[in-house]
């Protein structure tokens, strides 16, 4: 068993660290002081990542994307969550049902998102419909060989940044007709409510968003009638992966700034790293992410080796349970071990702390997590999770 990355591999990590470093990091006080990163800062973060070759890191080459693997992705992702503030969505991923998109609408949304001319957001959410999507009002009815999609969507990610909306609907408002539109950014009928204020300050908004019988022609349907749960499921594994990789990163700058905080700051005569409960605080910091990591990166190798869909999904919550939950404590832990300087904004202890909580709730809830293993678990057994690939027992 060799888990040592490859030379190409250790490139990419350090090119990742170095873009994070140079042009991701000096925004977080921009981020900081306005909440949201101000539009005249946009266009020129935009061209860097282009530039730095970070556009569609999650897609194949065929389809206008980087064509890396799930393991690099995760590299580049692990890099980029050691950036607060959400910077990392500077790094636009298109979303994933998008490759299974018909040859136009790659053309039209997959690979101008890919070339990063074009961005999209993901409507899913409604004020009664959150972790439990069979309660989505939102319905999409054809008339006169057009669809038209009325119902109203919350927390709707980069609203404020994006070209188009997939926009999950219920056909003719039947649950069992789950379906996924593409809606172009200023259709005729979409109000903007309202972009509220998260206890994270994020590069981009969360807007609430209503849509009036807004007109949708029908090569804008993504896949096919049914489909939503489906494509989105591919989605989630997706952005569950993504969120553990943004974890270990936000995890482990933390553990890093508090562990030299800790050799630093002397206390009662002595640096503070000498008292053992500090040290024992370092130490949980650090098998914390050492089994995170070491579970991110094993599920991550599987999926490149082939491991089958429903184990993937399966192991995706798993991973996005572990790594989110860790997150907070090691985040906890380090709020701590700097005192009152970690609960200074200017801090990237603290703004990590804050940016963190939101990875237990949004692309299902730890609760939700929880739900999927356990029925795994009934449905394929333990050794799902407890078992290893290649052992005979
Ligand atoms: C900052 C942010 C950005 C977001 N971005 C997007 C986006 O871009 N697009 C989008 O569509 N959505 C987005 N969301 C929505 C997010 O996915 C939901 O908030 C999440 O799925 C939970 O739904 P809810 O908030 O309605 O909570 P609820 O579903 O109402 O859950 C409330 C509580 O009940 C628990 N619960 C619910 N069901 C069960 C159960 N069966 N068993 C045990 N416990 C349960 C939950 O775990 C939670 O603790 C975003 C959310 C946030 C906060």
């Amino acid at each position: 068993m060799d888990l040592a990355l490859s030379a190409s591999e250790a490139q990419l990590q350090s090119k990742a660290r170095r873009f994070c470093e140079e042009v991701l990091e000096p925004l977080e006080a921009v981020v900081t002081e306005h909440g949201h990163l101000p539009r005249e800062h946009r266009t020129p973060l935009r061209q860097s990542v282009i530039k730095w070759g970070f556009t569609g890191i999650n897609h194949c080459a065929a389809d206008g994307g980087c064509g890396f693997n799930i393991l690099e992705q995760m590299l580049i992702n692990e890099q980029l969550g050691r950036v607060s503030c959400g910077l990392w969505a500077a790094v636009w991923q298109p979303p994933a049902p998008l490759r299974y998109g018909t040859a136009e609408q790659k053309a039209r949304y997959l690979a101008t998102s890919c070339r990063g001319e074009r961005r999209g957001c993901f409507a899913i959410t409604e004020p009664q419909a959150g972790s439990d999507p069979r309660l989505v009002q939102t319905r999409a009815v054809l008339r006169d060989g057009v669809w038209r999609i009325s119902g109203e969507k919350w927390f709707v990610t980069s609203y404020d940044a994006c070209d188009y909306i997939i926009v999950h609907a219920h056909v003719d408002g039947d649950p069992d007709k789950p379906t996924l539109f593409l809606v172009d950014h200023g259709s005729p009928g979409i109000s903007h409510v309202r972009s509220p204020r998260f206890m994270h300050d994020y590069i981009f908004d969360h807007a609430e968003l209503v849509f009036d019988a807004v007109a949708v022609p029908p090569e804008r349907m993504l896949g096919n009638i049914g489909q939503g749960f489906e494509l989105t499921k591919d989605w989630f594994v997706e952005a569950r992966l993504q969120i553990a990789a943004h974890c270990i990163g936000a995890a482990t700058r933390a553990a890093e700034i508090a562990e030299a905080y800790a050799k630093e700051r002397v206390q009662f005569g002595k640096p503070i790293r000498e008292f053992q409960a500090i040290d024992f605080m370092l130490a949980d910091m650090a098998v914390d992410i050492l089994a995170a990591k070491s579970t991110l990166y094993r599920v991550a190798w599987e999926i490149d080796a082939g491991v089958d869909r429903k184990a993937v999904h399966a192991r995706a919550s798993a991973v996005k349970l572990l790594c989110s939950e860790m997150a907070g404590r090691v985040l906890d832990r380090a709020v701590q071990v700097l005192g009152g300087r970690g609960y200074m904004r200017e801090n990237a202890v603290e703004r990590l702390y804050r940016d963190v909580r939101v990875d237990r709730i949004w692309e299902g809830t730890s609760e939700i997590q929880r739900a999927i293993i356990g029925g795994q678990i009934g449905k394929r057994g333990m050794g799902l999770y407890a078992g290893w690939p290649g052992a005979s027992v």
